[in-house]
């Protein structure tokens, strides 16, 4: 099966550009979201956060308090390390697991950090989907309803785009309208069917 690393900074589009191919009946594995569910309340990987960052980033119900976590990392890169240090393992072995059962000519890993973890990930191409940072800004303010000077400060710490652009294999524009990047998809989709073709 092909695999595609699907990556960018926040508010490239990643996310609408995920639910577009899963339309199309692409498996997704969204490493996001498997970091949420290996930090429920209890578990081991919540554990070892907790002794690392102190009780302080857990809230009442056992809860960890991602954004305040967020928040510390943007502003330390030395704990921002370490906490990537802790997930990066973990989610590797779930993405390992979850490619295992699925069965399509191709699939696409959602990886917000790529650019940081590079060698850790199993993938064959990475589609960078890239937005001029005026518009991230935008439709990161509009969707989260935070602060445009918050959002270019997380920008600042977020690989360039530059350096995105230099990582990709395949692009994936996504500074017009949703029509625009629903045919961009399209046409990336197609290629995909057929490398994979290629490969089997
Ligand atoms: P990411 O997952 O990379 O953070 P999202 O997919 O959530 O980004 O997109 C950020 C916001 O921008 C969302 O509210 C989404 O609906 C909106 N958006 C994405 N692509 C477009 C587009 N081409 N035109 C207008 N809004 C868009």
């Amino acid at each position: 099966m092909l695999v595609i690393a699907v990556t960018g900074g926040i508010g490239s589009g990643k996310s609408t550009v995920a639910e577009l191919f899963k339309e199309k009946g692409i498996p997704i594995i969204d490493t996001d979201q498997i970091s949420r569910e290996l930090v429920q309340p209890g578990s081991p990987l919540l554990q070892q956060i907790i002794s690392e960052f102190g009780q302080e980033y857990l809230d009442a119900k056992g809860h960890l308090k991602r954004k305040d976590l967020g928040r510390l990392i943007f502003a330390n890169t030395s704990a921002r390390d370490k906490l990537e240090n802790l997930l990066h393992p973990a989610i590797h072995s779930e993405v390992v697991k979850r490619l295992k059962k699925i069965s399509s000519p191709y699939c696409l890993i959602l990886i917000p950090l790529l650019a940081r973890s590079k060698q850790l990930y199993p993938y064959d191409r990475i589609l960078v989907v890239d937005t001029p940072p005026d518009l991230q800004i935008q439709r990161t303010t509009t969707r989260d309803h935070l602060d445009p000077d918050y959002v270019r400060q997380i920008i600042a710490t977020q690989p360039s785009r530059d350096d995105l652009l230099e990582l990709a294999d395949d692009v994936l524009d996504n500074s017009g309208d949703h029509n625009i990047l629903k045919a961009a998809v399209d046409r990336i989709h197609q290629q995909y069917l057929e490398l994979a073709k290629q490969r089997s």
